[in-house]
């Protein structure tokens, strides 16, 4: 099963340069409760960076950040806010072995179809070191649908969610609900996921 979907791909490509130019903060409180499961300076990937600016924020706080979007033409964005260059990845392609401390994926692996979400989680939890931390954001729901644009997304309930993470690999998994907002401007449930790998 492709983790990657096309349509969602092809909305990145035509909107890149607005998407990544929209004002958009990065949540400074998450970004901070995140680093301060990280060792000083440790490596860090992003998955989806979108635009870039949850790098900026983490290499600001002193990390070596590598920053990666399957789509070319956000990669290329993020690329110009970051003055580095951004890798192209797809999360598929994540076949990095204990390489991070930690791993942020904001709004990002809810692109993922349900059905491939458990061999990404994997990949991810074999990516991390032990005791390494990762952070994904999901929009919440109960089936898998599409947004006004033809974005895919796997929209999961907490439960189903908790699962698909698997039991045994994680030190601990905290998930939390909160309304939030998106680029369609609708009121949305996010679930925050934060876990740290067993060690
Ligand atoms: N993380 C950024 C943020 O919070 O602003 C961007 C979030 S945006 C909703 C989703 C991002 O995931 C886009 O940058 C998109 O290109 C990327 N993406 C979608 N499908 C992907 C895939 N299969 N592999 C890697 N990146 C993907």
């Amino acid at each position: 099963m492709r983790a990657k979907d096309s349509a969602t791909l092809g909305f990145y490509a035509e909107e890149a340069e607005t998407y990544a130019g929209r004002n958009r903060e990065a949540d400074q409180a998450r970004l901070e409760r995140f680093a301060r499961l990280l060792p000083a300076g440790g490596q860090v990937l992003e998955l989806g960076c979108g635009g870039g600016q949850d790098s900026a924020a983490l290499i600001a706080r002193g990390f070596d950040v590598t920053p990666t979007d399957g789509s070319p033409e956000l990669a290329a964005q993020a690329a110009l806010r970051l003055g580095r260059p951004v890798q192209v990845l797809l999360f598929e392609d994540l076949a990095a072995s204990a390489a991070y401390d930690g791993i942020w994926a904001n709004a990002c692996l809810l692109h993922v179809p349900r059905q491939a979400l458990p061999a990404i989680i994997a990949q991810v939890h074999a990516a991390l070191r032990p005791g390494g931390a990762f952070y994904a954001s999901f929009k919440a729901g109960e089936t898998e649908g599409r947004d006004r644009f033809g974005r895919y997304y796997n929209y999961p309930p907490a439960t189903w969610l908790r699962e698909t993470y698997g039991a045994g690999l994680w030190h601990s998994l905290e998930i939390t609900e909160e309304l939030g907002g998106g680029y369609d401007r609708e009121p949305t449930r996010w679930l925050h996921a934060l876990a740290i790998k067993i060690s």
